[in-house]
């Protein structure tokens, strides 16, 4: 039995986006998620103030995945810790935190290449650094199956759940199943109003696991994702709306991967649509976003259910008609 700790969302603004840490008040408290470079002085140490909490007392730093959202800020919390605090990741998504390059990287290898910007690698790389407080090695890599001791009686349990990155991982509170998940569980998307993941199988298995095996008491997300009609979840849902989130994710799933496949089935079309070559997906989903806008969820997910059903073709240029 563990004794029962809070749970504080922390938050911080960044253009569109609404970042959320969490965190946990237990012996040795802990911080999921650290926004970007500017969160942990602007968001969490005046939010910690505010609960009579000192950030230099935060012994542990979970990140859930790699993106820069959710791991620009650690470097930073972590030398608001004196160093001392452990920065945790799996190991699938550690270079995003040892390398601002491989940000780049993986976007020119996925939806840089539908973006057709010739500015594109110039500003995310240009973001990195603004963004990113710092590159550094983590002090635990997790696979998923871990338990790690917060202190007391308090322990946290490590999960895989791959599928919006390889190395996404839900932390659960043993006992009380707080579950913490990042961006794991999409719902609708958040400020892009499109579901964003890499492998779309991994992503519809992980939301599977979470719904039928952990069954969170508590499902804390990264940022309010979005119902069907537009409007958005809070980050703190409870049992009834954290299976009601897995189940909507999954529906949304289908229905994406029914259109992904109709889509290549019919051949990608090189067009003037902002959603080429998949202007078919958008028109059968009803999809009015801007596909362009950072990070792209769009093609991101549709490059995902290309690679994953025609493996040969992942790395090629799209044939264009000109
Ligand atoms: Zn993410």
């Amino acid at each position: 039995m563990t004794e029962p700790v809070a749970v504080h969302p922390l938050f911080s603004p960044w253009g569109r986006f609404g970042l959320y840490s969490f965190f946990i008040d237990a012996p040795e408290p802990a911080i999921v998620d650290t926004g970007i470079a500017s969160s942990p002085a602007e968001g969490m140490v005046p939010a910690l103030e505010a609960i009579g909490r000192r950030n230099e007392d935060v012994r542990w730093i979970l990140l859930t995945h790699g993106h820069i959202d959710h791991l620009g800020g650690a470097h930073a919390l972590w030398e608001l810790t004196g160093r001392r605090a452990r920065v945790v990741i799996h190991e699938a998504d550690a270079p995003m935190l040892r390398s601002r390059r491989a940000h780049v990287d993986e976007y020119l290898a996925g939806r840089g290449q539908y973006l057709h910007d010739p500015d594109g690698e110039a500003k995310l790389s240009a973001a990195t650094q603004a963004v990113i407080s710092g590159e550094m090695e983590p002090d635990v890599l997790v696979r998923g199956g871990e338990t790690l001791s917060l202190g007391g009686n308090v322990t946290v349990s490590v999960h895989s759940i791959p599928g919006h990155t390889p190395g996404s991982v839900a932390y659960v509170i043993d006992g009380q199943n707080d579950v913490f998940v990042g961006d794991a569980v999409q719902v609708h998307g958040a400020a892009n109003g499109f579901p964003g993941f890499v492998d779309p199988a991994r992503y519809r298995s992980s939301l599977q696991y979470l719904s039928d095996e952990i069954r969170p008491r508590r499902l804390y997300l990264g940022h309010p994702y979005r119902r069907a009609d537009g409007t958005p979840y809070g980050v703190e849902l409870d049992a009834g709306q954290a299976r009601e989130a897995l189940r909507e994710s999954l529906e949304l799933e289908a229905r994406v991967k029914d259109a992904a496949c109709g889509c290549l089935a019919a051949g990608l079309q090189d067009t003037d649509s902002a959603y080429s070559p998949s202007a078919r997906v958008a028109e059968d989903l009803g999809y009015q976003g801007d596909p362009t806008l950072e990070p792209s969820p769009f093609f991101t997910t549709l490059h995902g259910y290309r690679t994953a059903l025609d493996p040969t073709t992942h790395d090629e240029e799209i044939s264009t008609h000109e």
